[in-house]
């Protein structure tokens, strides 16, 4: 099983994918953890995505679009992955789809988490209240710069999926164990 994880920044896309990757067996592809990844190893990838990272806008599509074609060569993702912030821009989710079609596999689901924009931003606040280790991108600021970017470039993805007939959406703003849930449900052949 391949699915998307789809959502504005906070909507605890990271939290599902984890539980999601411990109970199905799936591999966590999260093109952030990846990018800051590269960062901190001082990369070629992460040289490129540093600054624009930290201002809250997207890396290019064929950056992004080569670190996850690479990944999902993986040996860990034979067995199916979660995508979490990829793709992010309708150029990325054309690319995902010929990558896809190249390697014989297809993505079976998108879930999308649906979030209250004013509750994200308190939830950023307390996030990055939280650790002395504030990433780079944690402040209100870069926050609502993130939040434009995925209205404006992220969201269009939407009815994409929506017209392929794979789109669920869930309430992002519920408990994390009732979001779990909702997903499990969400999967293809547990409806
Ligand atoms: P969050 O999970 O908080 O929404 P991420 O950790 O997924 O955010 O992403 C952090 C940053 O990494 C983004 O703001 C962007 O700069 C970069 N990034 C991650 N994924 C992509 C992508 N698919 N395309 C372009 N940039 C990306």
């Amino acid at each position: 099983m391949n699915l998307i994880l789809f959502g504005p920044p906070g909507a605890g896309k990271g939290t599902q994918a984890a539980r999601l990757k411990e109970k199905y067996q799936l591999a966590h592809l999260s093109t952030g953890d990846m990018l800051r990844e590269a960062v901190a190893a001082k990369t070629p990838v992460g040289r490129e995505a540093e600054a624009i990272m930290a201002a809250g806008k997207l890396v290019s599509d064929e950056l992004i679009c080569n670190v996850v074609a690479d990944r999902i060569e993986e040996p860990d993702c034979a067995h199916g992955f979660i995508l979490d912030g990829f793709p992010r821009t309708l150029p990325q989710a054309e690319a995902l789809d010929a990558m896809l079609e190249k390697k014989g596999k297809q993505i079976d689901v998108v879930i999308e988490l649906t979030a209250d924009e004013a509750e994200l931003i308190k939830r950023i606040e307390g996030r990055a209240a939280e650790s002395g280790e504030a990433r780079a991108d944690d402040n209100v600021e870069t926050l609502k710069k993130r939040l434009d970017v995925y209205r404006s470039q992220t969201a269009p993805v939407l009815p994409f999926y929506a017209a392929k007939g794979l789109l669920r959406t869930i309430d992002g703003m519920r408990s994390m164990d009732e979001v779990t849930r909702e997903i499990e449900q969400a999967l293809p052949g547990r409806g």
